[in-house]
């Protein structure tokens, strides 16, 4: 099969690239599991927004705050000034953000930003984002979708990329060929025992650039979340928004007393939790909202109050106990300012990039804006450089390259070394996550 562009997962960062591409571009989005099995279709809280020039030295100072100022100033500054013009953009889709009775934008804060500056559809604000961007996709007869399709490797040919290779669920092995491909695969939380992410994500971004000499970095730079809902049984973790401390929810021990500012960053909040836990021998502290009003709370907060529902807690009037859960990946695969990577038509762009946007830290919400600037960034830098008419297959080393289908034959065994890959990666500096990770 043979496309103008290849893009690798339909989070954020993956479609909203495809809707920037030119319509005359053939484009096909691959994602391993159904559409909507992405972390972008998780987020609650929101997406951060910079409120006009007077606050863009705070937005630039809070992420710098958060990030243990590890950031990339340069790349800080850029999603400062590329904010508005992209979420306006998603504005203007008709992504229903909650709004007063007037009509005007309504803003929310979280923890380490030091305003009110987050867009948000109550506590669900992914989904609606992810599916106001399908119903545009669903405009575009450019774009061609493969769903439950994963990916297993990079063709890659005469030091250039060439499209991806993978296979579908009655595990036909399906070639791609494409003069640019995007990774926007998302984070590594499926590598996780205790994780708020989807566990079809496994990092396989990485897994490829390292066995391909694809430029990686900060692989130890993993964020967990303080509040997450404490229950062994469930394979992937429950998280109740930080949001919901934005909104004044408090942390309590055993006992019922405060133990941290909660809106302190989410490393720092994160790290007290555990001290308390291992002060206390107990797995869990307490989450209170109940000083919010009932009324507020199963509107405002509607998602995670009828979950907890579900689970037989009550959240205008239990204590919830939450513990810390692996969350989201800082680290990734490196790119430049226009998203591409060390391999030339190789782009990444997403949780699975690294742009130096969060340092050690990502402040609350940065994520999916993260991912509308770089997505747009490389839509516009793929516009740019592909040759339109150029035809693909018989032309240049992509048109030599030769696949051998029989290397692919063990699909499983694959997997097991993409795992493995990752995995090892972040164990070389991170050995403290040997437990975390489930290595067998
Ligand atoms: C519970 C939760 C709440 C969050 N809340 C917020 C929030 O409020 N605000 C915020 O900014 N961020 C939030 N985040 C983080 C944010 O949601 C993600 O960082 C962001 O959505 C990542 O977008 P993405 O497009 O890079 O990846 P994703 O949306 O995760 O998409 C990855 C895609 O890659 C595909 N894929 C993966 N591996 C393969 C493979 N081998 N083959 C084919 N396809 C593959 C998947 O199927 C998927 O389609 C939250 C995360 C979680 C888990």
């Amino acid at each position: 099969m043979n496309y103008d562009v290849i893009i690798c997962g339909s989070g954020i960062a993956g479609i909203y690239t495809a809707l920037n591409i030119n319509s005359n571009l053939k484009v096909a989005i691959i994602t391993n599991d159904k559409l909507e099995s992405c972390n972008t279709y998780l987020a609650q809280g929101g997406i951060t927004t910079v409120r006009g020039l007077e606050d863009r030295e705070s937005f630039i100072e809070d992420t710098l705050y958060a990030g243990g100022n590890e950031n990339d100033l340069e790349t800080v500054r850029l999603i400062a000034d590329e904010a508005d013009e992209n979420i306006k953009k998603l504005v203007s889709m008709g992504v229903p953000f909650n709004r007063d009775d007037n009509g005007n934008l309504l803003y929310t804060r979280e923890a380490a930003h030091s305003k009110r500056r987050i867009l948000y559809s109550n506590d669900q604000t992914g989904k609606y984002i992810f599916l106001t961007l399908i119903e545009e996709m669903k405009k575009r007869e450019n774009i061609e979708i493969f769903s439950e399709v994963e990916i297993l490797d990079l063709i890659v040919s005469g030091g250039e990329s060439c499209g991806v290779l993978g296979h579908d669920k009655d595990k036909k092995i399906l070639r791609f060929l494409g003069k640019k491909v995007v990774l926007a695969t998302g984070g590594i939380g499926g590598l996780f025992k205790n994780s708020t992410n989807r566990r079809n994500l496994k990092g396989i971004g990485i897994a490829l650039s390292k066995k391909h000499g694809v430029g990686i970095s900060n692989v130890g730079a993993i964020q967990f979340h303080p509040t997450a809902f404490y229950d062994p049984e469930s394979e992937r973790r429950f998280l109740i928004s930080e949001s919901l401390r934005g909104e004044g929810a408090k942390l309590r021990d055993l006992e019922g007393n405060r133990f941290v500012d909660e809106l302190l960053p989410r490393d720092v909040v994160a790290a007290s939790i555990e001290a308390k836990k291992k002060e206390t021998g107990s797995p869990y502290v307490y989450l209170d909202a109940t000083e919010l009003k009932g009324d507020f709370l199963k509107i405002r907060f509607k998602g995670i109050y009828e979950n907890l529902m579900k689970k037989g807690y009550d959240l205008a009037k239990d204590l919830i106990p939450v513990t810390t859960s692996q969350h989201y990946f800082m680290g990734g695969v490196t790119v430049d300012m226009d998203g591409k990577t060390s391999l030339d038509g190789l782009y990444a762009c997403g949780e699975i990039a690294f742009t130096g946007l969060h340092g050690r830290n990502r402040l609350a919400s940065n994520s999916l804006l993260e991912g509308l600037v770089f997505g747009n960034r490389v839509a516009n830098d793929i516009n740019k450089t592909i040759i339109k008419n150029e035809s693909f297959v018989g032309n240049g080393s992509c048109g030599r390259a030769k696949l051998k289908i029989e290397n692919y034959i063990d699909i499983e065994k694959i997997k097991e070394e993409n795992r493995r890959v990752v995995i090892d990666e972040i164990l070389k500096v991170r050995e403290d996550l040997k437990d975390e990770l489930s290595v067998n």
